[in-house]
C-alpha cells in the first residue's frame, strides 16, 4: 500500500562566521518551537514567520567539549549534530529498514551550513556518516538468518556533467544518465562499492572528497555550483522467508542557492551560462509544479527530464520516497534576502506529497519465483517415489532444472561475496596509502590546501621532502600541482634540515603572506602561500617548528583578507567603522565581502584571458554611488569590474553580476581550451567580447542654490571618478537670466527664494571647458562628452563630442525656463546639486545623443523645466499637443498679466519713492520754517 506523506522540512540556523562576527553582524532569525521568524534589517518592524516540521537553533548557546564537538551549554537551547541526527537521521534509517526509499536534501546559499549538516566537520559529524555508522551497528545486532548488502556511491553534478567521485579515471563529458523501465533513471557506469563495515565508508567519503577537491582545481570549477549525491543501497535478504527488502537512500548536498541579481539597469548581453545551475533551477521548477499539484491545481507537466539532478531525484520528489529537506540559513543581516528566499523555497517544498511503497526488488521477485517453483518441483519429485507417475527422462529433466535453479540462488550470493572481496582488497590498498600519509605528516613539512569551500580545505597534502622539490603541472615534478596559472615548472621548494625555502621560477606567480615574491623566500610554520592565480596553501612546518595553535583560523577568508589588506583595501578604508555604535553599515560590509569574494575570481579571469590570448585586463573597482546622488549623501558603494584591452586601450565597465556570469562562460571556454578543443567563438557569443561603449569617467556636483537667489555662479570644479580621484576639471556657469537670455545683475537678487514662487524663472547653464582630462591623455582616438539632467527633465543633455584635446573647449550654453516656478522646484534648487557627468568616447563607440529631442520647448526655443505633472496632457486625457499648447497659451497670458501688474507695481513703487522723497524734503523745509517762526514768535512775545 502506498503511503502518502508530505516532504518533511527542517530549518537550521548556524552560528556567525568569523567574518560576520568581525563585521558586527546582527542576527535576523529567531525561533520558537517549530516556527522561524526573520526580520528585515532595514525595517526591523517587518517580521515574517514560517512554520516547518522542525526548526533547529544552532546559532548560540553552545560550547566545545573536549573532543571538539559543539554541544548545548546547559540550557538546551542549542541543537547540535546529535539532535539533528536523532530527528532526521533516525527517520531515514527506520525507513530504510522498512524497505522505503529515503531522500535527504540540504538546500541553502553557499556557506549556510548544508555540508555541515550533511557531512559535518571533524568531530561534528553530519547525518551521512552517522547514518552509515548506525546502519552497520544495527546490522551487527540483527539475527543471523538475514543477509545484508550495502553499496555506496558518490557523485557530483557540475555543469550538467556527472562525475563519479569514487572512480580514479574521469570520463570526458561525464557519465550518462539512462532510463530503465524498472529502476527509472540511473547513472550508467557509476561505481557502486559494496561495503561491509563503517570504516570502509569513512575512507570512501574521504577518497570522494579528495577527488572532488582535485577535480575542482583541475577543472577550475567552483564547488558551490556543484551538487553532491551520495547513494546508499541497502538490501536485506531474509533467508528463511526468502524475501528481500531494498531501500535506496539518497543524500544530496545541493549547490548554493544564491542567485546573481543583476544590479542597476545594466543587463548582460549574454544569457547566463546555459548549463550553469540548470539542475538547481529545474529543481525549483519541479518543486513549484509539485507544490501546485498538491494544493489541488491541475499540473500537466513536471519538468523532471530537464536536468540531470531532477532525473536522478525523480522518485524522491513526488514519487516513491520519503523525503526530508534541510533548509540551511545564515543568521546574518547581510544575508537577509537570500535567507528569506530559502525560507520561501522550503515553504513550497513542504507542500509536496510523496507516495512511498515498500520496495519489491527484482531480487525479491526472483527469490519468490524460485521458491514457488521449487516447491512445485519438490512435490513432483515426491511423486517420483510412486513408480509409473513420471517417465525416467522426465525425472532426469526435473533434477537438472532443480539444480540449475538452486545454482541461480547461489550465484547471487557468490557474485556479492566476490564483489565484496574485491572492494575489501581495494580498500586495504587505500588504507595503506592513508596510513603512509599519516606517517609522512609526522615527518615532513607540507602544504595543506585551502579551498573557498571549507569542506574541500585540508583535503590535499603536498609533502616537502629533503633536498629540492620541483612543483608545477608537469608529472615529472616531485609535487604535481594543477590549477589556474600554475606552469609546468612553476617553483622549487628546498628542504635543508627542516629549513624550507620557496623560489618561484621566472614570471611564475607566488605570494607569501599577501605579498608577491620573486626570489628565494624562507618559509615559516603557518605561512600562507598562493601559487598561480589562486591555489592557496597553508605551510605546515617540520614537526619541530609546530605549535598547538589552532589552524582553523587560516581559512580562505583569512587568505583573501590578507591579500586585500596588502592592496590597501579594508572595511575601515571603506568607511564602515565608526558611527555611533561603531557597527559597520550592512551595505558597506556587503561591498567589502563582495570585494573579497571577487578578488580571486578576477585573478582567475586575468589568467584565463592571458592563456586564451584575449589581451584583456580585469580590475576591481569600488564605485561610490554618492557621486550619482544629487544631494551628495554617501549612499552606497558598489563593486564593479573595469576591463581594459591591453593594445587598443579600450575600456569597459562591468557590473558584479555581469562579471560573475561572464566568468562562468569563460570557464566553459577555458575548459574546452584545456581539453585541446577548438576555442574559436563568434564575437556574439564570446564571453570576453563586448561592443565598444561610452564609459562613465567621473562626476562633479555643482550646487544649484545660487539660482534660487538669482545669483550667478561661476564654478571651476573637479570631476571625480568613482574612486574619488580627479579625472578632469570643468568650468561651468549657472546664470539667472531674462527670458531673452540677458544675464541678470546684482539688482535682481532675491532675499527669499519664495519671492520667485509662481514667477517665470529663466537660467542658463554654460559649460565653458574641461581641463586636464586624464582619459584623453591616456590614449589616442578618444573623446569626451559632458552630460547632466535638470530637475524633472525626461532625459539627460549632452554636449557635442570633443576629441583628442586634453583641455577641450566646449562653450555650450543651454537656456532653461520654469514658467511658473513651483514650491518644489525652488526647494530643489536650494537643496540639490547638478550632477555633471564626464563620459569617455573611444574609437568605434556610438556617442551620446546631443540633440534636444524629447524635450518641451518654449516658442523662443528655451527648455521648459518644472512642468507641473498634475497638468500633463496624459493625466487629463487630452490630446497632448493641443493640450500643451493650450496650457502654454494660458500660462503666457497669465504671465503677461502678472508682468503688467508688476509694471504697474514698479511704477507705483517709483511714484512711492518720489513721493517719499518729496515728503522728506518738505519735512525738512517745513521744520526749518517752523523753527524760524517759533523764534519770531518768541521775539514777538
Ligand atoms: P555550505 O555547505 O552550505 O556552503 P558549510 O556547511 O560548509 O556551508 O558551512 C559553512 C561554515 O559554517 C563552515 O565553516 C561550518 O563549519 C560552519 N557551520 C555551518 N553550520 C554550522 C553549525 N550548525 N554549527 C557550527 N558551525 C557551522
Ligand atoms: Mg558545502
Amino acid at each position: 500500500m502506498p503511503n502518502v506523506d508530505s516532504v518533511k522540512v527542517a530549518v537550521r540556523v548556524r552560528p556567525f562566521s568569523q567574518r560576520e562576527k568581525d563585521a558586527g553582524s546582527r542576527c535576523v532569525i529567531s525561533m520558537n518551537s517549530n516556527s522561524t521568524s526573520i526580520y528585515d534589517p532595514r525595517n526591523p518592524g517587518l517580521v515574517k514567520t514560517f512554520t516547518f516540521d522542525l526548526a533547529y537553533w544552532s546559532h548560540s548557546g553552545f560550547l566545545k567539549d573536549k573532543n571538539g564537538m559543539l554541544v548545548s551549554a546547559g540550557s538546551n537551547s542549542y541543537a547540535g549534530q546529535r539532535e539533528v541526527f536523532r530527528d532526521l537521521g533516525e527517520g531515514v534509517l527506520e525507513n530504510a529498514w522498512q524497505g522505503y526509499n529515503a531522500t535527504l536534501l540540504a538546500y541553502g546559499q553557499t556557506g549556510s551550513g548544508k555540508s555541515y549538516s550533511m557531512i559535518g566537520y571533524g568531530a561534528n559529524r553530519g547525518i551521512v556518516p552517522v547514518v552509515c555508522e548506525e546502519l552497520f551497528k544495527a546490522i551487527q545486532n540483527q539475527e543471523k538468518n538475514k543477509q545484508y548488502q550495502i553499496t555506496f556511491s558518490m557523485l557530483e553534478i557540475y555543469n550538467e556533467q556527472v562525475i563519479d567521485l569514487l572512480s580514479k579515471t574521469r570520463k570526458p563529458g561525464g557519465l550518462k544518465i539512462r532510463e530503465d523501465q524498472q529502476q527509472g533513471f540511473y547513472v550508467d557506469g557509476l561505481k557502486l562499492v559494496p561495503c561491509d563495515n563503517y570504516a570502509q565508508i569513512e575512507r570512501l567519503m574521504e577518497q570522494g572528497n579528495k577527488m572532488r577537491t582535485t577535480a575542482t582545481t583541475t577543472m577550475n570549477a567552483t564547488s558551490s555550483r556543484s551538487h553532491m549525491v551520495i547513494t546508499i543501497q541497502f538490501k536485506q535478504i531474509f533467508l528463511d522467508e526468502a524475501v528481500t527488502k531494498q531501500s535506496v537512500i539518497n543524500l544530496v548536498d545541493l549547490a548554493g542557492s544564491e542567485r546573481q541579481k543583476s544590479s542597476g539597469s545594466e543587463k548582460d548581453r549574454l544569457k547566463e551560462g546555459t548549463r550553469v545551475n540548470l539542475s538547481l533551477t529545474t529543481l525549483g521548477n519541479v518543486i513549484s509544479a509539485l507544490a501546485e499539484g498538491a494544493t489541488g491545481k491541475k499540473v500537466l507537466h513536471i519538468p523532471y527530464r530537464d536536468s540531470v539532478l531532477t532525473k536522478l531525484l525523480q522518485s524522491a520528489l513526488g514519487g516513491n520516497s520519503r523525503t526530508i529537506m534541510i533548509a540551511a540559513v545564515s543568521p546574518a543581516d547581510i544575508c537577509y534576502e537570500e535567507t528569506l528566499s530559502t525560507l520561501r523555497y522550503a515553504e513550497r517544498t513542504k507542500k509536496i506529497r510523496n507516495k512511498a511503497v515498500v520496495n519489491a526488488s527484482p531480487t525479491e521477485k526472483l527469490t519468490r519465483e524460485l521458491k514457488a517453483e521449487n516447491t512445485k518441483l519438490l512435490s513432483r519429485l515426491a511423486g517420483l517415489r510412486n513408480p509409473g507417475t513420471l517417465a525416467a527422462d522426465e525425472t532426469q529433466e526435473l533434477r537438472y532444472l532443480l539444480a540449475e535453479k538452486e545454482q541461480g540462488i547461489q550465484s547471487v550470493q557468490v557474485t556479492w561475496e566476490s564483489r565484496l572481496q574485491a572492494a575489501r582488497e581495494e580498500w586495504e590498498q587505500q588504507y595503506a596509502a592513508i596510513a603512509q600519509e599519516r606517517q609522512m605528516m609526522e615527518t615532513f613539512p607540507y602544504l595543506l590546501n585551502i579551498n573557498e569551500d571549507p569542506q574541500l580545505s585540508w583535503v590535499l597534502k603536498h609533502f616537502i621532502q629533503d633536498g629540492s622539490s620541483e612543483v608545477g603541472q608537469s608529472t615529472s615534478n616531485a609535487i604535481i600541482l594543477r590549477g589556474l596559472g600554475i606552469l609546468d615548472k612553476h617553483a622549487t621548494f628546498t628542504n635543508a634540515d627542516g629549513k624550507v625555502t620557496l623560489t618561484p621560477h621566472d614570471k611564475c606567480k607566488a605570494i607569501v603572506n599577501g605579498a608577491p615574491i620573486t626570489g628565494k623566500t624562507k618559509l615559516q610554520h603557518l605561512d600562507r602561500v598562493i601559487l598561480g592565480s589562486n591555489s592557496a596553501f597553508l605551510y605546515v612546518g617540520p614537526p619541530a617548528e609546530r605549535t598547538d595553535e589552532d589552524l582553523s583560523r587560516y581559512d580562505y577568508d583569512f587568505f583573501q583578507s590578507e591579500l586585500a589588506a596588502a592592496e590597501g583595501f579594508s572595511v575601515d578604508e571603506l568607511g564602515a567603522a565608526g558611527g555611533k555604535d561603531s557597527r559597520a553599515d550592512p551595505g558597506v560590509l556587503a561591498v567589502f565581502h563582495d570585494y573579497i569574494k571577487l578578488m580571486p575570481l578576477v585573478a582567475e579571469v586575468n589568467q584565463m584571458s592571458e592563456e586564451l590570448k584575449k589581451d584583456l585586463k580585469f580590475e576591481l573597482k569600488v564605485k561610490n554611488l554618492a557621486s550619482t546622488d544629487s544631494r551628495g549623501y554617501d549612499l552606497q558603494k558598489e563593486i564593479m569590474v573595469k576591463v581594459t584591452h591591453a593594445t587598443t586601450n579600450q575600456v569597459w565597465v562591468w557590473s558584479k553580476a555581469k562579471f560573475i556570469n561572464r566568468k562562468f562562460l569563460m570557464e566553459e571556454l577555458y575548459q574546452r581550451f584545456q581539453e585541446g578543443e577548438d576555442t574559436h567563438v563568434n564575437q556574439d557569443s564570446d564571453p570576453f567580447w563586448d561592443p565598444v561603449e561610452v564609459v562613465h569617467l567621473g562626476s562633479a556636483h555643482v550646487w544649484l542654490q545660487s539660482l534660487a537667489y538669482c545669483v550667478q555662479l561661476e564654478e571651476q570644479t573637479e570631476l571625480l571618478n568613482s574612486e574619488g580621484l580627479e579625472e578632469a576639471v570643468v568650468l561651468i556657469n549657472l546664470s539667472p537670466c531674462s527670458r531673452d537670455g540677458r544675464i541678470l545683475g546684482e539688482d535682481d537678487t532675491v532675499i527669499d527664494p519664495l519671492e520667485l514662487l509662481g514667477r517665470r524663472v529663466d537660467f542658463q547653464i554654460h559649460i565653458a571647458e574641461c581641463l586636464g582630462v586624464k582619459w584623453l591623455q591616456d590614449a589616442v582616438g578618444r573623446g569626451i562628452q559632458i552630460g547632466y539632467r535638470v530637475y524633472d527633465l525626461p532625459r539627460f543633455l549632452y554636449t557635442k563630442p570633443a576629441w583628442k584635446n586634453v583641455n577641450p573647449k566646449i562653450e555650450e550654453t543651454v537656456h532653461f525656463s520654469a514658467l511658473n516656478a513651483s514650491y518644489e522646484f525652488l526647494n530643489y534648487l536650494q537643496e540639490n546639486a547638478l550632477i555633471v557627468d564626464l563620459w569617455g568616447l573611444q574609437e568605434g563607440c556610438t556617442a551620446m545623443d546631443c540633440s534636444l529631442d524629447g524635450l518641451l520647448l518654449t516658442p523662443e526655443g528655451t527648455i521648459i523645466v518644472d512642468n507641473p505633472k498634475a497638468l500633463t496632457a496624459n493625466d487629463v486625457g487630452l490630446d497632448p499637443a493641443n493640450h500643451v499648447s493650450e496650457l502654454y497659451r494660458k500660462l503666457l497670458q497669465m504671465e503677461e498679466e502678472t508682468e503688467l501688474l508688476r509694471e504697474i507695481n514698479r511704477a507705483l513703487r517709483e511714484d512711492n519713492l518720489l513721493l517719499k522723497d518729496k515728503l522728506k524734503k518738505w519735512d525738512t523745509s517745513h521744520h526749518e520754517s517752523l523753527c524760524l517762526s517759533q523764534v519770531s514768535i518768541s521775539c514777538f512775545c
